[in-house]
């Protein structure tokens, strides 16, 4: 090992981060994987961490906001210090359907920002704002769930058509939707462009573009006079999937919304 490189290994940083998941190892360390604010995903060992008298406490556990120093490279650092800055851990853990979609989010952030780390900052932010609002249950999970997805897709750049056709940019007469491009017009979405088109009802780019922009007022209002809520999350999920590398292995214990 070159001089520099045992240097760079031994460095010391500091960040916020959210913990994703963890992994346990050996006896009583566990590896934490967490989406930082400025060093992308990092992946650390805490040890002692699942020893009762561990100085971490449960400070390290799922969708914990905190504060931390470490030592080491991004792909495995030794933590050393952590500090709780909010503990969204027991209030999601406390419902199973808020759980399932914290998950969802979690593992979809993990993706995203591993594919484009230039975007951390911004997926950080997003990602701290969508688990504050499943703690305080601002919303129901699912719209919590639908927005993350139309804003994190959009910041990772790649850009969900709503509020004009994804293919030739009119306005007019949007009744389809592609899980490749987002929402099409007549002519475009019965033109066999794109795969995976689905007909849509006249109020879904509304509703589409209120998610995107974090409109929770139009979502509101668009979402409880009908089904429309329902069809777009379908919609939402299909569209994140199109777009992953991996499929989410959190999506099978994604309750069904009845
Ligand atoms: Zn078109």
């Amino acid at each position: 090992m070159s001089v520099s490189s045992a240097l760079s290994m031994n460095k010391s940083f500091r960040d916020s981060a959210i913990v994703l998941r963890t992994q346990n190892l050996g006896e009583t360390d566990r590896i934490i994987v967490m989406c930082t604010r400025e060093h992308g995903i990092v992946h650390a060992v805490a040890k002692g961490v699942r020893r009762s008298s561990s100085k971490f406490g449960a400070r390290l556990e799922p969708f914990m906001l905190v504060d931390f120093s470490a030592s080491g490279g991004k792909k495995l650092a030794t933590i050393s210090q952590v500090v709780t800055r909010r503990a969204y851990a027991a209030p999601i853990a406390a419902d199973y359907g808020v759980f399932t979609v914290a998950a969802v989010i979690c593992e979809l952030a993990e993706q995203l920002v591993q594919n484009d780390q230039e975007a951390g900052s911004g997926q950080f932010s997003l990602l701290a704002g969508a688990l504050s609002a499943l703690a305080r249950r601002s919303h129901s999970p699912y719209r919590i769930l639908d927005s993350y997805i139309a804003r994190s897709f959009s910041l990772a750049g790649w850009g969900l058509a709503t509020s004009a056709c994804g293919i030739c940019a009119s306005v007019d007469d949007l009744n389809y939707f592609s899980a490749e491009v987002g929402v099409l017009c007549q002519n475009c979405g019965r033109g066999n462009l794109v795969q995976r088109v689905t007909p849509i009802s006249g109020d879904t780019p509304a509703y589409l573009t209120a998610l995107k922009a974090g409109d929770w007022e139009t979502v509101g209002t668009l979402g409880t006079a009908s089904s429309l809520s329902v069809k777009s999350s379908r919609l939402m999920m299909e569209y994140a999937q199109w777009h992953l590398e991996r499929p989410l292995k959190t999506l099978a214990i994604l309750e069904k919304e009845s």
